[in-house]
């Protein structure tokens, strides 16, 4: 797991870390080793742009965010090319998976209005891996609905930078984005590079 520093409760997986969503064994093993409880709140992504608060473990249905203020509950979502992004508040957490739709959606800022509906307020965010620009070659319809990010993929392709989509759209918040690209860097589940049904995840709680 990535953990990055100055964020106590925020861990981002890697591929050699296995996939939590299923294998019950991995999140004990990823909750033994962040010191976190091994139940867990999940949601079934769908590329939207829903936000759901949790306050106890478990499935929550279907969404993109989730957000909690019960602290030691860990939150989760689950990418392999789409961006993870934590959102940090002063009582509150909030996981959030964005791929170009949630990017084009603001589910970003979706969880932020979540965040500010249990009266709180985002303090940080942080960024997991994704596919970076340098791999991320999209056609019309991403570039259009990411308007205003286009990057060049290593091969001089029409890219979108959907990181720098969602710094933006976290403008005022203090953000860390981690380094590394899934699509090019094999310690990670890619499904651009791969088609793996494999996924890593971030697990956020309050520590
Ligand atoms: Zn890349």
């Amino acid at each position: 797991m990535i953990l990055p520093r100055g964020f106590p409760g925020v861990a981002f997986g890697e591929a050699s870390d296995g996939d939590a969503r299923h294998d019950l064994d991995v999140r004990e093993r990823i909750s033994t080793d962040l010191g976190i409880s091994t139940e867990w709140a999940l949601i079934d992504q769908v590329h939207g742009c829903r936000v759901v608060r949790a306050d106890v473990p478990g499935h929550l249905g279907e969404a993109d965010g989730i957000v909690t203020a019960r602290r030691g509950l860990p939150l989760a979502v689950a990418t392999a090319d789409c961006v993870p992004i934590v959102l940090v508040g002063t009582r509150t957490v909030a996981v959030v998976h964005a791929g170009w739709r949630g990017v084009a959606g603001g589910v970003a800022t979706s969880a932020r209005r979540a965040i500010a509906e249990l009266g709180d307020t985002v303090q940080a965010a942080v960024i997991g891996p994704h596919i970076g620009p340098c791999c991320y070659e999209v056609g019309s319809e991403v570039l259009e609905a990411v308007e205003g990010f286009e990057a060049r993929t290593t091969e001089e392709k029409v890219s979108v930078d959907l990181g720098a989509a969602i710094r933006s759209q976290l403008a005022g918040v203090e953000t860390l984005q981690i380094p590394g690209c899934t699509a090019h860097d094999e310690e990670f589940n890619s499904y651009r590079r791969t088609r793996t049904p494999r996924r890593q995840v971030t697990v956020a709680w309050i520590p």
